[in-house]
């Protein structure tokens, strides 16, 4: 028998807000692209585990699609492609639209820095034979999570006569590894009666690097020595050399397909590649846009976004303010037409931890991509919050464009909180929303999404692009 629309059921469905599995609202063909535009996520990350490697990488491909180096004055059209590199942590990258620059703009700014261990600027040292080397942790991480697992070294070694040595050693399966070391449980009921946020303390963080003597000499210190000697030989570094480094430690594994379904992505980074890398291709895939297209990857969100590479420092406004002086309009009037999605991720409800979210308005895996109105903490601090006028923009655009989505809010009142760069960019006078990808286990070395939502992600900010 047919089952009957009631008039109550025809109602609801007409006047009630829900959102649906990502798969019910995506066509076979496009589950296709959206495994397609998966793989090459994933290459892109194990590629870019630091906002150097991102930024190298962004920057090639913007080269290979014909981007040229933005300088001030230079003659622009539309349809000109230009990127600025600021100082190899942050690119910006910009299509010149059809419409006069004054009618404003088009921004996606995601972030490429993610949680690690940084190394301090004295790292190396010995401790009975053993070789370690002292961090001090980037971002904001639940530290226990970083111990006994294989860490990889990335970076940048300056040299005092003035050379760089880039490193990179622990992604190569032929490379040795890394970790920080954890105590046994046998011995660890005292360790285990610290609080969580101490049950590996910053101090304790120490990589294991070596544990060789340089050679059978009466020497203190063989294991350092032996060290600095395999140092020396290969990259021509010495002990000093380390007090201009850079150098982060991150997790050794590939991202990889999660699921017996691999429906999911894990890995290490996804927070902020994941919405870094949809922006990127949709300022690639962008030839002709109506308002110029611009796509801001920037560096030290993780940190507070302060810093010249952090989107807390001008560089964005003088690049926007440059543009404008090209095409003779005044930067602040450029600014307060333009529009921006602050591209960062979410917090997904999680069902084994379901007390910090509020059920009627978190996101959810593989409930496409989610625009938050405000981030902040206790009533709304540190948001940039979303007009209305602005949300029903962004609204109207994703419901046009097939795209699926979904309302977040980064837990539930005064569960916690956080922030995102969107205050920063809004403060510019730019109507600024926060647009990303639902992770789960955020900031952990291994980190979830759904490949749904990544594809929905990239195609809100295609649309966005092109609006
Ligand atoms: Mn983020
Ligand atoms: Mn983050």
């Amino acid at each position: 028998m047919e089952s009957k629309m009631t008039e109550a059921k025809q109602k609801k469905k007409d006047l009630f807000y829900e959102t649906k599995h990502a798969t019910a609202l995506t066509s076979e063909e496009e589950q296709k692209k959206s495994n397609a535009f998966s793989a090459d996520y994933i290459q892109f990350l194990n590629a870019s585990k630091t906002e150097r490697e991102a930024t190298k990488n962004v920057v090639s491909q913007l080269r290979d699609a014909r981007f040229v180096k933005f300088y001030p004055n230079m003659s622009l059209k539309a349809g000109d492609k230009i990127y600025v590199n600021n100082r190899g942590k942050a690119v910006i990258a910009a299509v010149i639209g059809t419409a006069p620059l004054i009618e404003g703009t088009r921004i996606c700014a995601a972030h490429i820095d993610s949680p690690r261990l940084d190394l301090k600027q004295n790292p190396l040292y010995e401790d009975h034979e053993l070789a370690l080397l002292k961090t001090h942790y980037y971002g904001g991480i639940k530290k226990y999570q970083w111990t006994a697992i294989p860490l990889s070294l990335h970076g940048v070694v300056m040299k005092t006569d003035g050379s760089t040595i880039e490193v990179c050693i622990g992604e190569d399966p032929k490379d040795p590894i890394f970790c920080v070391t954890d105590l046994l449980p046998h011995l660890a009921p005292q360790q285990m009666k610290r609080p969580a946020g101490e049950i590996i303390r910053g101090e304790e963080l120490n990589i294991l690097v070596g544990s060789m003597p340089f050679n059978q000499d009466e020497e203190s210190e063989q294991v350092k020595l032996n060290i600095l000697h395999i140092l020396h030989e290969k990259y021509g570094i010495c002990e000093a050399d380390f007090l201009s480094a850079e150098l982060e430690a991150v997790p050794a594994f590939s991202a990889r397909e999660l699921g017996f379904d691999r429906s999911m992505i894990a890995s290490y980074g996804h927070d902020d590649r994941v919405c870094a890398y949809p922006a990127l291709r949709a300022v690639l895939d962008c030839d002709a846009p109506v308002h110029t297209a611009i796509v801001v990857l920037t560096d030290k969100e993780e940190t507070g976004s302060d810093g010249n590479t952090g989107l807390c420092s001008s560089y964005l406004s003088y690049f926007l303010e440059d543009l404008a002086d090209c095409l003779g309009v005044k930067g602040r009037h450029v600014m307060h037409a333009s529009q921006c999605l602050s591209a960062d991720v979410n917090a997904a409800f999680d069902p084994t931890f379901p007390d910090v979210m509020e059920q009627k308005n978190c996101a959810y895996l593989n409930h496409g991509v989610c625009v938050t109105k405000f981030t902040g903490a206790r009533g709304k601090s540190g948001t940039s919050d979303a007009s209305a006028e602005f949300v029903g923009k962004i609204h109207n655009l994703l419901c046009n464009g097939n795209v699926v989505w979904q309302t977040g809010e980064l837990g539930k009142v005064d569960a916690g909180g956080g922030g995102t760069v969107a205050a920063y960019i809004a403060n510019l006078d730019i109507d600024t929303i926060d647009v990303g990808v639902p992770v789960l286990s955020m900031h952990a070395p291994l980190e979830v999404v759904s490949k749904l939502d990544v594809y929905h992600t990239y195609k809100a900010f295609c649309i966005f692009m092109k609006s």
